[in-house]
C-alpha cells in the first residue's frame, strides 16, 4: 500500500473513532514510524511502505482510536519549541503554559536569579525558562519520581545544565537546603487544580493522563491554595509567585492572594482568551 492511501484509511479509521483531527493524527503517527517529518511525507505519498511499518502504524492507529494521547504514543512533546520527552507518569505539556513561561521571563529582570517550578512534570516549564535564562539557577521538584528522572533527563537530551530536579513533596525538600539556598526570586506552578467531579476528566487526552496531575480536592482549589499560602516563606523579598489554574478560579486565587498579603495581584489571560494565569 502507498503512504497516502494508507494515511487516508487511517484518518477513516480515526474519524470513525470520535477524533477532532484524525488527518493530522494519522500523518504524525506515520511519521514517528518512518523517522521523517510531514514535509517528507507530502513529497514521498506515493511511496510504498513495508509490512513491518505498517504493522507498526496499524498498532498505532489502533490505541489513537481507542483515545491513548499522541503524545504518550509517540514519547514526545513540543513546548517552548523544545522537544520534550513524555510519558504517562507525567501531564502532556499545553500550549496555554506557554502563558506561565512567557510571564515567568517577563518577571526575570535580573541576569540571575533563582526559579523554583513545583510539580515539575516532564520539567517543560522550567526548561523553557532555563532555556532562555542560561544565568538563572533553575530548581524543578515533583512528588513521582519517574517525573523527575523524566525532566532530568530532558535537561539532558537538550544540553540545559542550569536546571536540575528533585523529589519533593512541594517545598519539603527544601528543608534541609543551607538557609540562603530557601529563596526564590521565581516560584511557579502548573499545579492540579481539576475538580474531581468535573466532566472535562472523561474527556479526550486528561483520560490516559495520572490523575495526582489533574485533579485536587476543595473542587480544584487545594493545591492553589496550599501553594499560595506556603510560597511566601520561599520568596525573596521583592519575589514573584505565578500559578496557573482553571479559567474560573482567577478570581479565588486573586483574593487568596491578596489575603495572604502579596501585592501587585493580576491574572493573565492564555491563548484562548481565559484568565489562566495569576501572579503576585
Ligand atoms: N489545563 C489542563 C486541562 O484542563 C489541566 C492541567 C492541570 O490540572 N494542571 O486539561
Amino acid at each position: 500500500m502507498t503512504l497516502d492511501a494508507l494515511l487516508k484509511q487511517a484518518a477513516q479509521r480515526l474519524q470513525a473513532a470520535g477524533s477532532s483531527s484524525p488527518r493530522i493524527d494519522a500523518e504524525v503517527l506515520l511519521c514517528h514510524v518512518l523517522g521523517h517529518d510531514r514535509t517528507w511525507l507530502y513529497t514521498w505519498g506515493d511511496k510504498m511502505c513495508s509490512l513491518w511499518e505498517q504493522a507498526r502504524f496499524d498498532a498505532l492507529i489502533a490505541a489513537r482510536a481507542q483515545g491513548t494521547p499522541i503524545a504518550y504514543l509517540t514519547g514526545e512533546r513540543e513546548f517552548w519549541g523544545l522537544r520534550l520527552a513524555t510519558s504517562p507518569d507525567t501531564l502532556i505539556p499545553r500550549p496555554d503554559t506557554e502563558t506561565l513561561v512567557e510571564l515567568a521571563l517577563s518577571r526575570a529582570t535580573l541576569p540571575s536569579g533563582r526559579l523554583l517550578d513545583l510539580g515539575t512534570g516532564t520539567g517543560a516549564i522550567a526548561l523553557a525558562f532555563a532555556s532562555e535564562q542560561r544565568h538563572w539557577q533553575i530548581l524543578g521538584v515533583d512528588l513521582r519520581f519517574e517525573a523527575v528522572a523524566l525532566a532530568s533527563h530532558n535537561a539532558r537530551s537538550l544540553g540545559i545544565a542550569n536546571a536540575r530536579f528533585l523529589q519533593s513533596d512541594w517545598f519539603g525538600v527544601l528543608e534541609s537546603f543551607e538557609e540562603a539556598d530557601k529563596r526564590f526570586d521565581i516560584i511557579v506552578s502548573n499545579p492540579p487544580y481539576i475538580a474531581a467531579d468535573d466532566p472535562h476528566l472523561a474527556e479526550g487526552d486528561v483520560r490516559f493522563e495520572p490523575r495526582s496531575a489533574l485533579v485536587a480536592d476543595a473542587c480544584g482549589m487545594a493545591d492553589l491554595l496550599h501553594l499560595v499560602n506556603s510560597a511566601q516563606h520561599y520568596l525573596a523579598a521583592s519575589g514573584w509567585l505565578l500559578l496557573e489554574h482553571g479559567y474560573k478560579q482567577a478570581e479565588m486565587v486573586r483574593e487568596a492572594l491578596n489575603c495572604a498579603g502579596y501585592q501587585n495581584v493580576e491574572s493573565v489571560r492564555d491563548l484562548g482568551g481565559h484568565e489562566r494565569v495569576t501572579l503576585g
